[in-house]
């Protein structure tokens, strides 16, 4: 599956928040958002009034970025999500969730879901002890993720690792850091998916127009 490869720092000034897209970067002062909160552009400094289509749209475009995902998949994710029982939008941000990469990263194996990315589609990670390297593969409850031996000795891992240790992990996730294995536990908890704020409905809104 193809993916965004363009500058990343950009789509968080023009979501208008940090999206987290690059590792501990984001959490220093050499964060592009931080030294210039303003859309990218010539007519960045512009004052331009949304409309209603725009705010669903940005919100919408937000959350793809988050988990970097291309349009035509993103859109899959929303008609398995509506195909479900449960509210469409907080099902969608559950599948979301739940991708291995997503996984990987947040269990601290990686600094960001494209690295997170890499380090999977290398062969570097191991579900329930088989390699898989399906970005989009969505996990299960008794998952058990593991990062292979040769890789732990990764500059990137082990930065990645050392920066995870201050920050929280989900409730529905289990990590043992020193040994590099993870494991999945129970469905994504939608209060805990707040950072950086997404309003899921407007997504909703967006596809269901
Ligand atoms: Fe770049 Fe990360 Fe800051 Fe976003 S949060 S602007 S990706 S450094």
């Amino acid at each position: 599956m193809a993916r965004y490869i363009g500058p990343v720092c950009k789509l968080c000034r023009r979501e208008g928040t940090k999206l987290y897209l690059k590792g501990d970067r984001c959490y220093t002062e050499k964060c592009a958002f931080t030294r210039r909160p303003t859309p990218p552009g010539q007519h960045g400094l512009a004052r331009i009034k949304l409309s209603e289509y725009a705010i669903r749209l940005r919100e919408k475009q937000k959350l793809r970025r988050i988990y970097g995902v291309l349009e035509q998949q993103f859109r899959g994710y929303y008609h398995n999500a509506s195909r479900r029982q449960g509210r469409t939008g907080e099902e969608m941000m559950s599948l979301l969730e739940r991708r291995l990469d997503n996984v990987v990263y947040r269990l601290g194996f990686a600094g960001s879901r494209s690295d997170a990315r890499q380090l999977l589609r290398h062969g570097h990670v191991h579900v329930n002890g088989r390699r898989l390297d399906i970005p989009s593969y969505l996990t299960r409850v008794g998952d058990r993720v593991e990062v292979i031996e040769s890789a732990r000795s990764f500059k990137r891992t082990l930065a990645a690792v050392a920066g995870a240790a201050s920050r929280p992990l989900v409730s529905w996730l289990e990590v043992d850091r020193a040994n590099f294995v993870g494991t999945f536990k129970g469905a994504p908890v939608r209060q805990e998916l707040n950072e950086p704020a997404v309003v899921e409905q407007l997504i909703v809104e967006y596809y269901s127009r």
